[in-house]
Order: C-alpha cells, then structure tokens, then sequence
C-alpha cells in the first residue's frame, strides 16, 4: 500500500503519481464522453453477433497477432526480462506495439509494481483506474479495471497489481476504450492514444505523450510517421532475444473481439493503417474490373488495396461504390464484390476470402474481428445469405461473389455512420496499403 501524495508537495521531482494525478482530474471531464463510447462499442459488439459476454467478463488473454519490433538494445537494458516478456505476449494476443505497452508500463510505474491504490483510485504496475467514486474514475459506474480485467497469466486471479494482469489489462484499455491502432499502426496514433491514456497530451508536470513516445521508439518503434531515435546505436535490435513464449493455457476465444487479425488472416497481407485522405473517388484500372462491367469507381484510398488484392489472387471486381446495401459499404466506395477472374475458379475467390479472416465457422456473420480481419469489416462469403460461390449463393439475386467491406468511420457503430442515399467520405478508412501513389496503378 502506498502513501498518498499530496499534489502540492510532489515539487520539481519527477513522480509518476503526479503525472497520473492530471489523468484523474480529466477524467471528470471526460467521463460523459466514455460513457458514449462505452455506449457504441457495446453496440458495435452487439452487432458482431453476441460477443459481449467476452468483453465484459475477464476474458482470457489469448489470440495471436503479429509479434512487433524486435526489442532493442535500450529496451533490453531498461526492462525487467520478465516483464519485457509480458510486454511482448500482451502486445500479441491484443494486437497492439507492445513498445508503446511497455513505453506506458516505464511511464506509469517505471516497468515496477506500484501496488496498492495511488490515492487517487489508480493502482499497480499500469496504474490503471480501479476505485469508483475516486479522482480516477469517478460516478459510481464501472473503472477501466471492472470493465477490461484480464487474467494475464491464467492463474485464476485478478489482480490489479500483478503485472501480467495489469500489463494485459492496459493493452485492452488501450486497444478498445483509448483507440490504439494495431501493431504496424502509424506514430500518431499511438501518440494520440497516449494522451487519452494520460487524459491530456501533456501538462506543466510531464510531457507525456512526447516521453511515451520517445521511447517507445528507443525501444524499437518504427510505425510509420516516426523520428529518428535518440540513441541510434542503442536504438538497433539485441541481440540474443528470445522469441514471445505463448502465453499459459488455450485461447478461450475471447480475445479475438479485442481486434486482433486471427491466425490466418489479413495480417498475412499487410498491417492496416488508417488513412484520412483523399476524400474522393477513383477510377479502379480496367485491369481489375470483371469482363463485361464498365468502369467503376472506389474511394481512392482503397485502390490500391484492391488492385493488389485482385493482381495476387487472380480475381476480378463486380462492383464498388454503388448505391446497393444501403446500409453497408458500398455507398461510401470502401467495398467490393468479387468474382473469379478469366483463368480461375471460385477456389481462387475463396482463396481471398480466407486471407482475409473469412472462415465457413464464421461465415453467418461474416464481422470482424471473428470472420474479418483489420482493415476488412465484414466478409460476405459462402454461408451469408445472398453471397458465396455458385454452390452456397442462397438466394442469389445479385449472382454468385465474395463481398469485402473495409472498416470505416461511417460503418456501422462508427459515430459518422447514417443512412445513405447517396456517397460520401468517411472522415477514415482502415487499409493495407496507402492508396496515394497513382503512378502504382497503371
Ligand atoms: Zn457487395
């Protein structure tokens, strides 16, 4: 248990308590807003077809995503093995940089225990929200604590100030309530979920997100949109790291909501990364379109996309932006439909469809993160109604196809989603490939 401390006499000297103190302050601000988004994503959970009863239940830590940056000769020297471990298995079973992780884990409580509550209703190794009715969550609603608790280590206990639950725990926070991007994700978006992990980007006490960042670089960071490091020579890779142990027990199933691409999926492809502009329409290539269909259309951030797609499995475009399922896509130019292309069969759709996330378990729903793996939202394949190859097409009035939905600020659940009856641009789309290079398209 550790001592309370008043702000006031905390001074000049660095302490982590000070620095948490400001987040507890905006979190009075900001709970209204936590408390929509808490709203949308149960929502959007809903709309994954049931999955809510794993995100609020201590889900089980499993699933894999990519592995990260290989630690570098900083982070082995500043890390605890131990918890460089823990690091590294929450950064792949929630799909998040583990860097940025253990970054956050070095600025709450320099890679320590911090047990016991800071006085402000925060405690253990990622300070993490834990007392209702305190400075750190206020209102008698559920903490951050209550609401992501995860068994990191599969012992059976939650424990606020283990460092594997904790460490597991701050990685769901992140992911899910504080918008971190997935590993591969671009530097100003993780940037930007430090300083909603902080509240604020930084104040007269620390610099935050500058610090979280930083370092996460020195560690081995490289998302797109990165400085240089500040140690270039301690910045390079260690030697001699062992690979990510798996963690203890199965997976339970449950980690796959937290967004991470299940084995298999997309992230075969590509890391997804999010990208505002341009706002428009493209031409997609007439290489890329099915014989028999005129020109078409996308939202020129998913062309590129597509053009790789169809080049490396064959396949040919139907449709893109189009005014059809008004509720999905299409309307915005951010999904296709997908047929064979003239020298190959339906196993060559199929093919796409599984590198994708798409999975027949799965197939009646089709969503992600089950069926669908960043930045696809949805996967329309053989077993959803009206989709499929000529065998599953039930019924079949727009004709057998593979339809791919990418994620946008406008899908469903998103805060810019409404009914369209005409195209507009989302303000983002989740995508593989940055779509600004047009001298790649022809
Ligand atoms: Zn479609």
């Amino acid at each position: 248990m550790t001592t309370p401390v008043p702000l006031l006499l905390l001074g000049a000297g660095r302490s982590r308590r000070r620095r948490r103190s400001r987040w507890c302050v905006w979190a009075l601000v900001l709970l209204p807003v936590g408390v929509v988004v808490l709203a949308m994503l149960s929502f959007a959970l809903a709309l994954g077809g049931g999955l809510e009863q794993c995100a609020a239940s201590p889900a089980a830590p499993g699933g894999r995503g990519p592995a990260g940056p290989s630690p570098s000769r900083s982070a082995v020297a500043d890390i605890p093995a131990s918890r460089l471990r823990l690091y590294r298995q929450a950064g792949r079973a929630l799909n998040i940089d583990w860097t940025f992780l253990a970054s956050i884990g070095a600025q709450e409580c320099d890679h320590g225990s911090c047990a016991g509550d800071n006085g402000f209703g925060c405690a253990g190794p990622m300070q993490i929200a834990m007392r209702r009715r305190s400075s750190c969550s206020p209102g008698g609603g559920p903490t951050l604590w209550d609401l992501y608790k995860t068994d990191g280590n599969r012992d059976d206990r939650l424990d606020v100030n283990d460092p594997a639950d904790a460490i597991f725990t701050a990685a769901k926070v992140l992911r899910r309530e504080k918008n971190a991007p997935a590993t591969g994700g671009i530097y100003a978006e993780y940037r930007e979920a430090a300083c909603r992990y902080y509240g604020a980007c930084g104040d007269a006490v620390a610099n935050y997100a500058e610090q979280v960042m930083r370092r996460a670089v020195q560690y081995g960071f490289r998302g797109e949109g990165s400085p240089d490091p500040t140690d270039g020579a301690t910045a390079r890779p260690a030697s001699n790291v062992p690979p990510i142990p798996p963690t203890s027990g199965g997976n339970s199933g449950c980690g796959e909501q937290s967004g991470q691409p299940p084995a298999g999926g997309a992230r075969k492809l590509g890391a997804a990364r999010r990208v505002y502009q341009p706002r428009s329409l493209a031409p997609l290539p007439s290489s890329v379109v099915a014989t028999g269909f005129g020109a078409m259309q996308c939202d020129a951030r998913i062309v590129a996309d597509v053009v790789f797609l169809m080049r490396r499995f064959g396949t040919r475009v139907t449709a893109c932006q189009s005014i059809h399922s008004l509720s999905g896509e299409h309307p915005l130019g951010a999904a296709i439909d997908v047929v064979p292309g003239p020298s190959g069969g339906w196993q060559t759709v199929e093919r796409l469809a599984r590198a994708v996330g798409w999975k027949r378990a799965c197939a009646a729903s089709g969503m992600a993160p089950v069926c669908a793996s960043p930045p696809f939202r949805f996967a329309g394949y053989s077993g959803y109604p009206g989709h499929g190859d000529p065998t599953s097409c039930i019924p079949c009035g727009g004709g057998p196809h593979l339809h791919l939905s990418w994620a946008t600020s406008a899908s469903q659940g998103q805060k810019e989603n409404r009914p369209r009856t005409g195209h507009f641009a989302p303000s983002w789309i989740d995508v593989l490939r940055p779509s600004n290079q047009p001298k790649d398209l022809e």
